[in-house]
């Protein structure tokens, strides 16, 4: 199996190549043809696996059609939306996103709390497609209204289970609440437990599950 018998764009695989990968990983293998076929998707998988790209590269992908390099904000709205249960993961995933989307004319914010929120509010002015957030932080610019959800097209959950664990439940409603019903969404889980089942069961819409 290669990366482009996965079906990605020229982009995407100039910038894999870039990286010098070789072969997508199992999980990238089961992951990115379904999401590029625009499936719901509830994945196991630990950190490792390279779950991260499984679901960054077709993230980029459904968003890289309608991609503009207008330098309009209103021209950018929020397409994306990656939650993550801690900063690290958030600033991992971000680097992710940069890295295979070089290419492409795909703008990203990395949202977190414990620094000022300032930097932040102007980064989100200037206009971003793609944002990488922990659950707080994001509330807290929904709150101050420095950010906007209704165009939301792909959501991902990243380490869902982590995120439940922390105690995140309540703004994660609470951020769904600002989200159009229309939408894909993929949620990667370490565990399956019967709460992340739930969660699922309430997210997703008929969902393909993978696990390796
Ligand atoms: P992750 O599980 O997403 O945290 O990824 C783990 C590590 O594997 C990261 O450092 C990636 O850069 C690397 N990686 C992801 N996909 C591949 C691949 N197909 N070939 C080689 N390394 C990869």
């Amino acid at each position: 199996m290669t990366f482009s018998e996965l079906g990605l764009l020229p982009e995407l695989l100039a910038a894999v190549n870039d990286l010098g990968y070789t072969e997508p990983t199992p999980i990238q293998a089961q992951a990115i043809p379904r999401i590029l076929a625009g499936k719901d998707l509830l994945g196991a998988a630990q950190t490792g696996t390279g779950k991260t790209a499984g679901f960054t590269l077709p993230l980029l992908q459904r968003l890289a059609p309608h991609a503009n390099t207008s330098a309009s904000p209103a021209r950018h709205p929020v397409r994306a939306l990656v939650l993550a249960p801690t900063r690290e993961l958030v600033l991992q995933v971000y680097e992710s996103v940069r890295q295979y989307g070089k290419h492409l004319p795909l703008r990203a914010a990395a949202i977190y709390g414990g620094v000022d929120i300032k930097p932040q509010i102007e980064e989100l002015r200037r206009g971003v497609e793609i944002v990488v957030a922990t659950p707080g932080r994001l509330l807290d610019h929904l709150e101050q209204k420095t950010i906007q959800l209704n165009q939301v097209e792909f959501l991902v959950f990243d380490e869902a289970d982590r995120m439940l664990d922390m105690g995140f439940m309540p703004d994660i409603r609470r951020i769904m609440e600002r989200l159009p019903q229309q939408r894909q969404t993929v949620l990667f889980s370490a565990t399956f437990s019967p709460e992340i089942k739930k969660l699922a069961q309430q997210l997703l819409r008929d969902p393909e599950t993978i696990e390796v």
